[in-house]
């Protein structure tokens, strides 16, 4: 096979979004798989709704997401030259025309075919070619030949069009400049795309593309449709099932690679695997499985994998996103206590964004209590109980696991109490949180000034 070249063409009128995200992976791991290339090229030509702000966030999403790009990015609204050229070549061989017809015009024409019963399509072709001399403004306009058009989709298999129900579309506008399904085969042909995985929501444009490829005497690319990705409902991922922007993932604390699991699973599938490492993926990733039916977005199976990868994670993945989320001060960072933190809490936790919460207590000084916990374990009970564990901990010298329980039991026995007369209030007072790792290992962790100075800051 020649050397496999792929892109990810994103539209920049939004964030971006789980299905772009599925499509740039698709798209980035095909190249992986056979040594390829992955371009990003933003087709920005709609200049109205494209907007800088939703180029950064697609850039920033996939960089998030660990695709990254072997050329590009690249701007459609850089390579106008190049469209002209193009344009140039279908100019030459007459496979466009010049239609003067004013939008007005064309709007009254499909009203008259409406009334008449008639489907409203174009049909000016012939006695525009008649005269094309005119000095009015035009539009170029491809003259879709007869017969039918075969997509041979690598996912859909064979879909027919018949050229006849696609009108002699627009390729370039009044103003010179050229419409997106021209300058999307154009930048193809110019980056040498060998292989076009996109959306199915895609496939009537193919069409038409392929027309293109040919007056070009271009050889067509190969087309992998994929499906779309439907809520649990089956219907459409859209907002009302929740969070569709990637970042929005991140922001809830999932791990790149939890995500990447995830999208990649939304459509293809290997065998019943459910876990793949970033290196299994480059090494099974295939066109041929990928399904023919819709992804369905299950987050459940999401907050899975990112528990399991939370649980795998390098901890100084994990301070990094603690970091990001309630930020940690330098002098506690790298340190091997703040590692114990982490490592302790790690399987509590769905998300980072909780895990930072659980840490906190180690990482800052000034405690946050979780809802409704400190009104019930702190009381004036519970705090005289506390006191007593206060005072022997001034007087331990070895801070460590043993000497802590030691105290511990020590109280318990001498007020004949239970142990969660002690160990909860002083959870709540150490931790300001009801799931916490062992009390022993919260002390130890804490060590005993900053131990002390929370007992005493709840009056114990
Ligand atoms: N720009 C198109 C989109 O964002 C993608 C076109 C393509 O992949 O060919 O939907």
């Amino acid at each position: 096979m020649m050397s496999v070249r792929v892109r990810f063409a994103p539209s920049p009128s939004g964030y971006l979004h789980v299905g772009g995200a599925r499509t740039a992976l698709f798209n980035y791991l095909f190249a992986k798989r056979h040594k390829g290339q992955f371009i990003l090229r933003v087709e920005d030509t709609d200049r109205e709704r494209s907007s800088q702000e939703s180029i950064a966030a697609i850039l920033e999403g996939l960089d998030w997401l660990g695709i990254h790009a072997d050329e590009g990015p690249f701007f459609q609204s850089e390579r106008d030259e190049i469209y002209a050229q193009y344009l140039q070549r279908l100019i030459e061989t007459g496979a466009v025309y010049k239609c003067f017809l004013s939008k007005e015009e064309l709007d009254a024409r499909r009203e008259a075919l409406k009334q008449a019963g008639k489907t409203p399509k174009y049909d000016g072709r012939e006695e525009q070619l008649k005269n094309q001399d005119q000095d009015k403004p035009f539009v170029w306009r491809f003259k879709v030949p007869e017969g039918e058009t075969v997509i041979d989709d690598q996912v859909k298999g064979k879909t027919t069009y018949q050229n006849k129900e696609l009108e002699d579309f627009v390729v370039a506008r009044t103003d010179g400049t050229c419409t997106y399904n021209f300058v999307n085969v154009v930048d193809d042909l110019d980056m040498n795309i060998t292989h076009v995985i996109r959306g199915d929501d895609h496939l009537n444009n193919t069409a038409k593309q392929i027309l293109l490829y040919k007056a070009l005497g271009e050889a067509l690319p190969v087309f992998a449709h994929v499906p779309l990705i439907l809520g649990q409902d089956k219907k459409r991922l859209s907002k009302r099932h929740g969070a569709t922007a990637v970042q929005m993932y991140r922001d809830m604390g999932y791990l790149p690679h939890a995500m990447v699991n995830f999208l990649v699973r939304l459509g293809w599938s290997y065998e019943d695997k459910e876990i793949f490492s970033a290196q299994d993926l480059e090494d099974l990733f295939s066109l041929d499985n990928i399904g023919k039916s819709a992804g369905i977005f299950n987050e459940e199976k999401l907050i899975w994998l990112n528990q399991h990868y939370i649980k795998e994670a390098d901890q100084s993945v994990l301070q990094e996103q603690v970091d990001y989320f309630i930020g940690i001060p330098d002098e506690r960072k790298n340190t091997a206590k703040g590692f114990a933190t982490l490592n302790a809490l790690r399987d509590r936790a769905k998300t980072t964004k909780e895990l930072a919460e659980l840490a906190r207590f180690y990482f800052h000084d000034d405690l946050v209590f979780f809802e409704g916990v400190k009104e019930k374990f702190i009381t004036p009970e519970s705090v005289k109980i506390m006191a007593v564990f206060r005072e022997k901990l001034e007087k331990i010298e070895t801070c460590d696991h043993d000497h802590i329980k030691s105290i511990f039991d020590e109280t318990l026995k001498e007020l004949d109490i239970k142990f969660k007369f002690l160990g909860q209030p002083l959870r709540i007072a150490l931790t300001g949180s009801p799931y916490s790792p062992g009390i022993m290992e919260i002390v130890e962790i804490l060590g005993k000034d900053r131990s002390l100075q929370r007992l005493k800051a709840v009056g114990a």
